[in-house]
């Protein structure tokens, strides 16, 4: 079986890794020939997920598909499944630390997109990306999601971490989630998804894979939504240039009511906003601007924006972020969390 070749055989690329792959390919035989039989299904082997990581950080990946409906993706997380072989569903890649190591097993995309505005309603297929359904938005004069103008990445990865930014997230509008449970397709409403300040349920179900959603906004004045859009790409395109190799901020920020007392009394009001106050507060005065380990270094302008100067490792990562939350325990008391998911 997959799982039972060493997790450690290779550092992206090289015959070390193609004779793993080669390996991987010979003790699934059946699993890849069944993947391939998959209709809607595009297979890959052996590819490096750097590609498909905003960090351009990851190793290789055994198996890699494309899923292109419901079905294609039900049915390879379902053979994966069936064949105890590890299976990760990957969206555009912006919010993802995955191992330089790679993924042992069967990475998929889900590849549908197509977006609607009808009935009232827009419908967004998970595989799309969050800044066409945003513009979609602003094309019908819908307000709130406007405020989310350039956050990188899919639908699919919206709404499973509830992505949000300048006073608005995406559950305030959602009306209805589906997503496939087994072979199943499931739909809930906002209440059942769990939402809360980037979370909702689906980061607890790593099995409900979400294939779209539908959004109801409220009417705005449609040149003063735009004219905030660009605004906030300006700001957003400053702070994190286009080609930054990075994942937005690398922590979550924190409820002011959930610090321990003598953290709380160090923030001053100004910092406090829809009451939670942002880890940079806390990881500036730890000394994190400017850190640095090989290739990875945190911007000097932003304490909780980690960054892939070039050469950067998963490892590099790994090794920044324990530092920062082993000061911040000790100096204030508490932890702080990662925004990012680790995969591998
Ligand atoms: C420059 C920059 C700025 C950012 N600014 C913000 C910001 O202001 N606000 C904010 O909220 N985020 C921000 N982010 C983080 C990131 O853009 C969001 O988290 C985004 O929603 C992730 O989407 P993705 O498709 O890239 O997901 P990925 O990074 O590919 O995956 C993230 C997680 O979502 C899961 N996932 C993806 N698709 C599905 C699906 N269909 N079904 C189930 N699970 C799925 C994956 O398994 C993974 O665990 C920023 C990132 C960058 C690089």
């Amino acid at each position: 079986m997959i799982r039972e070749r060493p997790r450690r055989a290779h550092r992206g690329g090289g015959r070390a890794y193609n004779r793993v792959l080669e390996n991987a390919v010979q003790v699934a035989p059946d699993f890849a020939t069944r993947l391939r039989g998959i209709e809607g299904l595009r297979l890959e082997t052996g590819v490096p997920l750097k590609a498909h990581t905003r960090f351009s950080i990851g190793g290789p990946a055994d198996f890699f598909g494309w899923a292109d409906c419901p079905r294609a993706l039900g049915e390879a997380f379902h053979a994966a499944r069936q064949e105890g072989i590890p299976c990760y569903l990957l969206g555009d890649g912006s919010n993802v630390v995955v191992s330089d190591d790679g993924f042992r097993g069967l990475v998929l995309r889900y590849a549908a997109d197509r977006l609607s505005y009808r009935g009232g309603a827009i419908e967004a297929d998970a595989g799309g990306s969050l800044q066409a359904l945003v513009d979609l938005t602003l094309d019908h004069g819908f307000e709130g999601m406007h405020t989310l103008t350039r956050i990188p990445g899919s639908v699919g990865g919206a709404v499973y971490g509830n992505a949000g930014a300048y006073g608005h997230q995406i559950d305030e509008f959602v009306e209805r989630v589906d997503f496939l449970d087994g072979m199943e397709v499931r739909s809930f409403g906002p209440a059942e998804c769990e939402f809360e300040y980037r979370e909702s349920v689906f980061k607890r179900r790593k099995d409900w894979l979400i294939l779209a959603v539908r959004l109801v906004l409220p009417h705005g004045e449609p040149s003063a939504l735009r004219a905030r859009a660009d605004e906030i790409r300006k700001v957003r395109d400053d702070k994190f240039p286009p080609a930054m190799r990075c994942a937005g901020s690398i922590f979550k920020n924190l409820r002011i009511d959930s610090l321990p007392a003598s953290a709380a009394a160090v923030v001053p009001a100004r910092a406090v906003r829809a009451g939670k106050v942002a880890s940079a507060f806390f990881l500036e005065q730890v000394g994190a601007k400017g850190m640095r380990r090989g290739g990875i270094e945190i911007a000097s302008y932003h304490a909780n924006l980690l960054y892939n100067r070039g050469g950067g490792t998963a490892a590099q990562i790994r090794e920044l972020a324990t530092e920062l939350k082993v000061r911040v325990r000790e100096r204030f008391g508490f932890d702080v969390e990662e925004e990012v998911q680790y995969v591998g």
